[in-house]
């Protein structure tokens, strides 16, 4: 039996359809893996640094994690709409993601996401900075080596400004932050949470659009990425690697999308969260023409197989 959700912020419409025919294993991916540290033709790997365009940023001189121009940006210097395109180079090794680092190596990729964030938003023309990766080229990778990429843009995008408002406006009226009160609520009935410890909580959102969508939150109210201490990024990094984890385990090597939602300062009304939107069904005709998402793991579900 179909069940309707809406998602009060987005205004989306998804259609939880549970099709207990189709289990975690179904999912699973059976490519045999390339486990190659190093590839002489690509661009990202160690001794090829000369391959890429203009370095940004390097954490040391034998860096671990660099980030340089996107060779292809969607957005540059020029024009009404512009911004920052860079791509966001995770390691040396040509194939190990994230589940397969260990926590330092991890943690330098945490680190320079804060540091890139820090450096773009003290720019004068930038208004926004999002921080996303896709994993595989079903989530819309085209490089296969380790990578994420960061936008930053002029011009806020219409989407968060509206959230930012919904949010300011719950704020207003109820003196508490939404996704506070989202956090409280779900630790009371439990049934949507992956984990929860001292410092995060991880759950599948009630009107999770993708099969296991995650959501991962500070518990103690936080806006933004920047200005965090060493403990703060170390931890955040470990709880992100944690659950990427535990999706590549008991769900299989699938495609992903990961977000940052964050804003540049320390806002009452803005919570920030990292999500993770598991690509395993594809968005066709009837999504395009109604916007109405079909889901066919509930949340529920979801939460039970990804418990950690
Ligand atoms: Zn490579
Ligand atoms: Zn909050």
């Amino acid at each position: 039996m179909a069940e309707l959700r809406l998602n009060e912020i987005t205004k989306e419409q998804i259609l939880i359809v549970e099709n207990r025919s189709k289990r975690p294993k179904d999912f699973k991916t059976c490519q045999e893996k390339v486990n190659v540290s190093f590839k002489e033709n690509c661009p990202f790997c160690c001794g090829n640094e000369e391959l890429t365009p203009p370095e940004v940023y390097r954490d040391s001189e034998n860096w671990n994690v660099r980030v340089v121009e996107n060779k292809f940006p969607i957005l540059n210097s020029q024009g009404k709409i512009k911004g920052y395109h860079y791509v966001l180079i995770e390691g040396r090794h040509h194939s190990r993601n994230i589940h397969e680092m260990s926590k330092e190596e991890f943690l330098n990729v945490t680190k320079a996401f804060v540091k890139v964030s820090e450096m773009l938003y003290q720019k004068d023309d930038v208004e926004y900075v999002q921080l996303f990766k896709n994993y595989k080229k079903e989530a819309g990778a085209s490089l296969e080596h380790p990578h994420s990429q960061i936008i930053a843009i002029n011009k806020m995008p219409e989407k968060i400004n509206r959230t930012l408002e919904k949010s300011k406006k719950y704020f207003e009226k109820n003196s508490e932050c939404l996704l506070c009160k989202t956090i409280n609520y779900e630790i009371q009935h439990e049934k949507r949470i992956i984990h929860l410890d001292n410092d995060f909580i991880v759950y599948s959102p009630y009107a999770s659009i993708y099969p296991y969508e995650i959501a991962i939150l500070p518990l103690e109210h936080r806006s933004s990425l920047l200005n965090m201490n060493d403990e703060e990024i170390e931890k955040l990094s470990d709880i992100i690697q944690e659950t990427i984890k535990s999706l590549i385990n008991n769900v299989g090597d699938v495609p992903y999308n990961l977000y940052f939602d964050f804003i540049k300062e320390e806002k009452e009304y803005y919570h920030y969260q990292v999500r993770i939107c598991p690509r395993l069904s594809i968005h066709a005709g009837f999504e395009i023409a109604t916007g109405l998402f079909t889901n066919i793991v509930s949340p529920e579900t979801s939460a039970c197989i990804l418990a950690f």
